[in-house]
């Protein structure tokens, strides 16, 4: 007998991350033989480092394979605390942190003990695909802010000034962002912190791209602004962009003690510690020198300056620098296809992936990842072209 299942109602406003599914989409269709390129990546190509999978294997072989602290092992954390000072100038005590799995669940943890509902969250758009989805699962109201290409898609002191109000309780800042690529400067982050610290909003910091930056700029926590925005902030990160780990499920947070004590309660009754394992190898990549993760971004930044130079030669695309993460946002309004057809028809027509913008609150627009080799990038290139010279 088909029973008619009455599903909880926050479920019904959400979707599922387009991001994954076009990631699992590419990966099957090569897998059936389909020629297949994809620039829809949302990790690393770099496979996790040597020394890293040794420590997971060691955790294994001594038996690291049982419960941990809920909010993960004091190595860990105390690791996780110098960290935060050396590269962020941000004294979070090892109580202060917790150990999630992945970024993605620390942001959903923290969005979870912050918001009520009617709660309204300012998130700036384009915006990465899981906020407003995880805002809504926490049946609080996404507040979107439109950002301008001309200010590279960066949300201003300004903005806040005219979107807040009553009901505004966080912002979610993502810093260099997904999908755009922008990076924020210390002075822009002054002024927000200022007008967030005014009025008493929240910010949610993203900053799992931290360590994939170019052009020697240089990444700013707004939590280390000021200990008015320190008090406001919660710094999410985590290993899987940084160390190519997105597989082994660890991210973490830094936040205010009420916080980060909710957290862990929240997080006792859900999912516990993070894996044992998994751990034991970030602690050995958070007590690296971090030499991988410069050579990887090094590579990143080739990669990000071949794929400007080839799209910058097609008249129909345009499109910011990206100035960190590996994702190039190309507005495709000269070939007046939305962004669902337009990654449709490259698909159908070419066997080439990219992410619809509309995913990400931006219809005018198309993400590309360039977390692929150069061949690669020049083989969809080439079909792109090609492609577009046709429609
Ligand atoms: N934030 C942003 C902006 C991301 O692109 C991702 C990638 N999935 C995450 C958070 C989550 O990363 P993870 O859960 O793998 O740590
Ligand atoms: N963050 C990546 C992306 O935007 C991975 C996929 C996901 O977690 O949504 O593609």
């Amino acid at each position: 007998m088909r029973i008619n299942t009455r599903l909880a109602e926050r479920l019904k406003k959400i979707n599922p991350s387009s991001t994954l599914a076009l990631t699992s989409k590419a990966k099957r269709l090569k897998s059936e033989g389909k020629d297949i390129i994809s620039l829809a990546a949302g990790e690393p190509d770099f496979d996790t480092p040597d020394f890293i999978k040794d420590a997971g294997i060691l955790a294994i072989k001594s038996g690291f394979t049982k419960y941990t602290p809920t909010t993960g092992t004091p190595d860990l954390k105390r690791v996780i605390s110098e960290k935060f000072k050396k590269d962020n100038l941000l004294e979070y005590r090892p109580e202060q942190i917790v150990v999630s799995c992945g970024a993605k669940h620390s942001i959903f943890n923290a969005l979870m003990v912050l918001l009520d509902r009617g709660d309204e969250v300012l998130i700036p758009n384009p915006y990465w695909v899981s906020y407003p989805e995880m805002v809504n699962l926490c049946e609080a109201t996404p507040c979107f802010i439109k950002t301008q290409k001309i200010n590279n898609f960066k949300l201003t002191a300004e903005d806040i000034e005219t979107y807040s109000g009553r009901k505004t309780k966080l912002l979610i800042l993502n810093s260099p962002a997904n999908p755009t690529g922008s990076v924020y400067s210390q002075d822009e982050l002054k002024a927000i912190a200022q007008i967030c610290a005014k009025k008493k909003i929240f910010v949610l910091s993203d900053e799992i791209y931290e360590k994939i930056i170019y052009d020697n700029l240089r990444h700013v926590s707004i939590g280390s602004l000021g200990s008015d925005i320190y008090d406001l902030t919660i710094t999410v990160n985590g290993v899987s962009k940084s160390y190519s780990m997105t597989g082994w499920r660890i991210g973490y947070l830094g936040a205010p003690a009420d916080i980060s004590e909710s957290i862990s309660k929240l997080q006792d009754h859900s999912t516990s510690c993070p894996s044992s394992i998994s751990q034991k190898a970030a602690l050995a990549a958070l007590s690296s020198p971090g030499e991988v993760t410069k050579q990887m971004c090094l590579e990143f930044q080739a990669r990000r300056d071949h794929i400007m130079a080839r799209l910058s030669r097609m008249p129909a695309l345009s499109f910011i620098v990206p100035q960190g993460a590996f994702y190039i946002f190309c507005d495709i309004t000269k070939t007046k296809l939305d962004s669902a057809t337009f990654a449709n028809r490259l698909l159908e027509e070419t066997g080439v992936v990219v992410i619809p913008g509309g995913a990400f609150g931006r219809d005018d627009y198309v993400r590309m990842s360039f977390a692929t080799s150069i061949d690669q990038i020049d083989k969809s290139i080439d079909k792109l072209e090609a492609w577009l010279k046709k429609i």
